[in-house]
């Protein structure tokens, strides 16, 4: 009977996702439990393999193992493709599925924490890493404009390359004037960096300030440790609406869970946890 599941990382520590996905289970009465999986690059092939034994669910993947997992799994969701990397394995009769949940998830926060929705929109995405290919992913698919600005501009192109409808997806310099203007078009700024995540080399630092921030544009931040970043108070400080990534987090979760156990779980009990994780 399947009753495991957990998350490949490297590091893994710092990982909330086996406190609010065991408070999921919890709350539906499964009895399962949720592990943070410690698995280095080298462990990687040999841990997924050992997820097709009839007691797990499958598990989540995070950094860094995200791109190379893709390598390890039977069959890849075509969206998981696109995205180029897979956040979820499901195990069904021992055949391994990979998925990538995190643009769902960040979809469906965008709309139950701001009623965003993209279509015909502009959006500025800061960034180009994984992150960055889920959210503009999911934007072009809900035609929206997108431009995206990075440090690296190189790998913004590469992005917007993979994209048929030219039109949609254009680059910036991040250092430009163009990226005044694209601050200033944008009905949504999305930060896709590590700027301001607690712990990190970048943790008191902040994409855009609140001169770049326009009153009636969407904020979000995709770091959601601490819950109101560098960037997210500079936003406040315009006055601009502000969503933390900790929604996308605990979305992307519950899109998982369903994968593995065909349940909707409470977002709201998952929230509730992930915060009291963040806090404690
Ligand atoms: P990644 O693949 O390493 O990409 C990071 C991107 O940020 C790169 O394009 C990098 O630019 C840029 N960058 C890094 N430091 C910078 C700096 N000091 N100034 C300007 N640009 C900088 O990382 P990722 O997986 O995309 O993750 C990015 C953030 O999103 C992380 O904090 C992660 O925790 C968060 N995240 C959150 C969720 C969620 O559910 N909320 C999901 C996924 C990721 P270069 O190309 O020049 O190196």
């Amino acid at each position: 009977m399947q009753n495991k599941v957990g998350i490949f990382g490297y590091p893994i520590s710092h990982s909330i996702s086996p406190v609010f996905q065991q408070a999921a289970f919890a709350n539906l009465s499964i009895k399962a439990t949720y592990e943070p999986w410690l698995v280095s690059p080298d462990e990687l092939e040999g841990k997924v393999n050992s997820l097709r034994n009839n007691d797990y669910f499958g598990a989540n993947v995070t950094i860094p193992h995200k791109v190379q997992c893709i390598n390890y799994v039977d069959e890849v969701d075509l969206w998981a493709q696109k995205v180029g990397s897979i956040n979820t394995i499901v195990n069904r009769q021992g055949k391994l599925y990979g998925f990538n949940t995190d643009s769902a998830g960040f979809l469906m926060s965008l709309r139950a924490e701001a009623n965003y929705h993209p279509q015909e929109k502009t959006a500025l995405v800061i960034g180009a890493g994984g992150a960055a290919r889920a959210a503009v992913h999911a934007l072009v698919k809900q035609g929206a404009h997108i431009v995206i600005a990075n440090r690296t501009v190189e790998k913004a192109y590469d992005i917007a390359s993979e994209f048929e409808i030219v039109d949609s997806v254009k680059v910036v310099d991040r250092f430009s004037e163009g990226f005044e203007q694209a601050c200033d078009n944008a009905s949504l700024i999305v930060n896709c960096t590590p700027m301001g995540m607690k712990g990190g080399q970048f943790q008191n630092e902040s994409p855009l300030d609140s001169s770049h921030i326009k009153e009636d544009v969407l904020v979000y931040d995709m770091v959601y440790n601490p819950v109101i970043t560098p960037f997210l108070r500079e936003a406040e400080k315009s006055g601009a609406e502000t969503v933390s990534g900790l929604s996308m987090l605990v979305f992307q979760g519950a899109e998982s869970f369903k994968l593995w156990t065909g349940k909707t779980p409470s977002i709201s009990v998952m929230s509730k946890a992930a915060r009291r994780a963040l806090n404690s």
